[in-house]
C-alpha cells in the first residue's frame, strides 16, 4: 500500500460536520493551510499541513483549493445520436413533451457494445475533467429486454451505481399496448436487467402522453423492489402530479426533478427528509427554458435537497456540475454553500451513500481540485473550466 500526503491546499472543504479546528460556519467544514493524506484510495488523515504525519509520496497542489468530488446522481449516458436539431427547435418555442426519446432509442439500438462503450467512457471521462469523482447511470434508450440489459451491462463498467429505466417512456412498438409494456417491463425486462442494476425508477409524468400514470408507476417500483432494487423516481417535471407522493409512500431514495410542488408535496417531502431526498435538475430547466424548482422553498422546510445533471441527449446535454452549480446560486437563490453542498453530501444521500460527499478518515479519497484559492470562485468564475477531479497517482484511487 502507497501512502500519499497532498500538500499546499490553501482551502480545503470537507463537508465535516464533526473536524477539529474546522470553520463550520456554512456546514463545510473549512481549514486553511490543511493537507490530506491518502492510503489505498481512502482518506487516512485530514488536516493542518504543520501536523501531516510522513508518507511514501508527497504531491503540492500550490495553494488551490480542494474540494469533494461531486456526485452526480442522475444522469443517462447511455445513448447514441444526437438531438441538437431538437434543441434548436425548442429555442425557437416548441414545447418538451417527451416525444423525442424514440430519436435516441432507435440510434442507440443500432450502435454496438463497443460504439456505445466509447460513447459513455468519454462522458464518463468529461464529467471527471469537471470535478465529478461518482456518477449515477440509467438505461432508457433500448426500452427491449436485450437493450436495456446490454446498456446496464455497459453502465456497470462504469459505476456501481446503475439505475434500471425501462419505464422511461413507452417505446413507439407498444404505443396501443401499454399494459403490454408495464407487463414486460415487470417481468422479463426486469429480470434481465436487475442483476446489472442497483436502482429502479420510472418517468412518472401524467402530462406526457409517452410517461407513466400514477397507477403504472406504482406497478414499476414494486416489482423493482421486490427484486431488491432501491427506488428513484423521475417526477413533478412538466406539471403537477403523483411522482413526489408516490416516492414517498414508497421510501424512495430520490424523487428527481420536483420543479411543480403543490404545498402539501413540500410537506410529504420535508417529513421525509431522512429517506427520500429532492433531486433538482436546473440544466433541464436552462435547456428546456422552463422554470426552476423552488430550491429556496425546499430547503427552508427542512427538506433534504441534492442538485445533479440529469446529462442526456433531449433535455440536457451537459456534463457540468460547475454548470448546475452556477445556475442553482443565480437562479435559484441557493448560497454557494448550500449548492456545494447540495451537489456533494446531499447527492450522496440520495444514492444511500456516506463514503463519498464528506473529506473524511476512511471515506473514499475522491477529491477535486480547483485552480483558484476557495470553492466560491465556482460560482465566481461561471464557465470557467477550474474544476477536476484530482487523480491519485500512486494511491490506487479511481
Ligand atoms: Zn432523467
Amino acid at each position: 500500500m502507497t501512502s500519499t500526503v497532498f500538500t499546499g491546499i490553501g482551502e480545503l472543504v470537507t463537508n465535516d460536520a464533526l473536524l477539529d479546528g474546522a470553520d463550520h460556519s456554512e456546514h463545510l467544514g473549512r481549514l486553511s493551510d490543511a493537507a490530506v493524506v491518502v492510503a489505498d484510495g481512502l482518506i487516512a488523515w485530514v488536516g493542518p499541513a504543520s501536523q501531516a504525519p510522513p508518507a511514501d509520496e508527497r504531491q503540492d497542489v500550490g495553494g488551490r483549493a480542494v474540494i469533494p468530488g461531486f456526485v452526480d446522481s442522475h444522469s443517462h449516458l447511455v445513448f447514441a445520436g444526437d438531438r441538437s436539431q431538437e434543441f434548436a427547435a425548442r429555442m425557437t418555442g416548441v414545447r418538451y413533451d417527451g416525444g423525442g426519446i424514440a430519436t435516441s432509442v432507435n440510434a442507440t439500438r443500432a450502435a454496438s457494445d463497443d460504439q456505445l462503450r466509447t460513447l459513455v467512457a468519454g462522458r464518463v471521462a468529461e464529467m471527471r475533467a469537471q470535478g465529478t469523482t461518482t456518477v449515477e447511470i440509467k438505461s432508457g434508450y433500448g426500452l427491449s429486454v436485450e437493450d436495456e440489459a446490454r446498456s446496464l451491462r455497459i453502465a456497470a463498467e462504469f459505476t456501481s451505481e446503475t439505475t434500471y429505466l425501462g419505464a422511461h417512456v413507452v417505446p413507439p412498438e407498444f404505443a396501443n399496448r401499454r399494459s403490454e409494456y408495464v407487463d414486460l417491463v415487470t417481468g422479463e425486462m426486469l429480470s434481465a436487467c436487475a442483476p446489472h442494476a442497483r436502482w429502479i425508477d420510472v418517468f412518472c409524468e401524467p402530462h406526457s402522453a409517452h410517461a407513466f400514470t400514477d397507477d403504472e408507476a406504482r406497478v414499476v417500483l414494486s416489482a423493482g423492489r421486490d427484486a431488491g432494487l432501491g427506488l428513484r423516481v423521475h417526477g413533478n417535471q412538466l406539471g403537477h402530479g403523483p411522482g413526489v407522493r408516490l416516492a414517498v409512500e414508497l421510501g424512495a431514495a430520490s424523487v428527481d426533478h420536483c420543479t411543480f410542488l403543490t404545498a402539501e408535496d413540500v410537506e410529504r417531502l420535508a417529513a421525509a427528509s431522512d429517506t427520500t431526498v429532492a433531486t433538482l435538475l436546473p440544466g433541464v430547466e436552462f435547456s428546456t427554458r422552463s422554470p426552476y424548482p423552488d430550491a429556496r422553498r425546499l430547503l427552508d422546510a427542512g427538506v433534504s435537497i441534492a442538485l445533479a445533471s440529469d446529462c442526456n441527449p433531449g433535455t440536457c446535454y451537459s456534463s457540468s456540475i460547475p454548470f448546475v452549480l452556477a445556475l442553482a446560486v443565480r437562479e435559484m437563490s441557493l448560497t454557494p454553500a448550500e449548492a456545494l453542498l447540495a451537489a456533494t453530501v446531499g447527492s450522496a444521500k440520495s444514492l444511500r451513500r456516506k463514503d463519498i460527499g464528506v473529506i473524511h478518515v476512511g471515506n473514499r479519497a475522491d477529491l477535486t481540485v480547483l485552480d483558484a484559492p476557495s470553492y466560491l470562485h465556482l460560482f465566481y468564475r461561471a464557465g470557467v473550466p477550474i474544476a477536476r477531479a484530482l487523480d491519485l497517482v500512486g494511491s490506487h484511487g479511481r
